[in-house]
């Protein structure tokens, strides 16, 4: 069995869109695509011209990043859309399913409702740890996705490669495993990528928003086997990447570019640290929660409280009462050193 006879069969057969700019080889004179015929600015070279589809010279740095092939790179619109994409390639409406890890991120459960596919819960353990046997029991016909962030969000918590090795072999032939990675440059551990040449119902999502500084650019990365990229390809919108985007990345990821990545990597992890001890000894905090990400799991003996009174210091971190288990908790993010002196300086003045 291939891992895409677990895909919607009605994708595999459907004629997909074919762009202009798909169709468009080697000609110079280009009235294929309904462009205009001038920039918008003099000077201004590329933006009147449909992007590429797949920006080869993106595709090329990322795969070079990445240590994959350029053709088990599929590059989008932020993790965001590869975790729709996915959703809606694999998950009939009312008949499949995905499997998910509360407490993490939100937009697993919100693709699949969108997509009106079921969503099953095999809850992390009470230490934080992903439940692998209760995920693997949870797993029935109609499971086609089962997604684990690694390190989760909003937790914190890394999760080992044995786990995924584990799942992976308890999910061949059933369900794709899908790992979101987008915080993994801040863990002690790497990325588990390499094992999607052993294992074909791997999908690892990559993102340039956190470690890489270029949320706003909106380059997510989803890294899989030929054949489930290809297929992937086939129900993306045409131009998912703007040039402008494009642009701003490769300057990212430029030689200076990584150097740059490396030292914010380096800052935030000092103060991590920094922050992890600070306020664990705070009066209202009741833990921290040990953190492979850019931020922390804070919990308090009144997590309103020190919400609100964060707040009206001008501090805005995330309320964690719609995740089960997480109703005292506040997540924050790692910020300059200033703006993690201010937080610890607010917190102290809690009454
Ligand atoms: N995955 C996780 C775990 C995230 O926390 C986020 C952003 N909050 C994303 C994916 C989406 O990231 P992006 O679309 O910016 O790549």
């Amino acid at each position: 069995m291939s891992v895409l006879d677990l895909a919607r069969a009605e994708l595999r057969a459907m004629q997909p869109y074919s762009s202009a700019r798909m169709e468009a080889q080697g000609g110079r004179i280009l009235l294929n695509a309904n462009e205009s015929a001038w920039p918008p600015f003099d000077g201004d070279v590329d933006s009147h011209r449909y992007p590429e589809p797949q920006p080869r010279l993106l595709v090329e740095a990322l795969a070079n990043l990445y240590g994959m092939r350029e053709d088990e790179v599929l590059v989008g619109r932020g993790s965001d859309e590869a975790i729709d994409l996915l959703v809606r390639a694999f998950c009939r409406a009312e008949r499949d399913a995905i499997l998910i890890a509360p407490p993490t991120f939100g937009l697993y459960a919100v693709c699949a409702r969108i997509q009106n596919a079921g969503v099953l819960e095999a809850p992390l353990r009470e230490n934080g740890a992903l439940d692998v046997e209760a995920l693997l029991a949870a797993v029935t016909a109609a499971v086609k996705l089962v997604l684990v962030c690694a390190p989760n969000n909003p937790t914190g918590a890394g999760v080992a490669r044995a786990d995924i090795e584990r799942l992976l072999t308890g999910l061949s032939g059933r369900a794709l495993l899908v790992v979101d990675e987008a915080y993994v440059e801040f863990a002690d551990g790497g990325s588990v990528a390499d094992l999607i040449g052993w294992h074909e119902h791997l999908v690892v999502l990559r993102t340039l928003s956190k470690a890489w500084a270029l949320a706003g650019v909106r380059i997510g990365t989803l890294l899989a086997r030929t054949e489930l990229v290809a297929l992937l390809r086939r129900i993306m919108p045409p131009y998912p990447v703007p040039s402008p985007c494009t642009q701003a990345a490769l300057r990212a990821l430029s030689p200076q570019g990584r150097l740059r990545m490396r030292w914010r990597v380096a800052v935030i992890r000092a103060e991590r640290a920094r922050m992890q001890q600070a306020l664990a000894v705070l009066p209202h905090v009741r833990a921290v929660l040990p953190s492979q990400a850019n931020f922390l799991c804070v919990r308090f003996a009144d997590a309103s409280a020190a919400h609100a009174r964060l707040l009206a210091a001008g501090i805005v971190v995330r309320e964690l009462r719609r995740y089960p288990g997480l109703a005292d908790a506040l997540r924050i993010t790692i910020g300059s050193a200033e703006e993690n002196d201010r937080v610890l300086a607010t917190l102290e003045r809690l009454p």
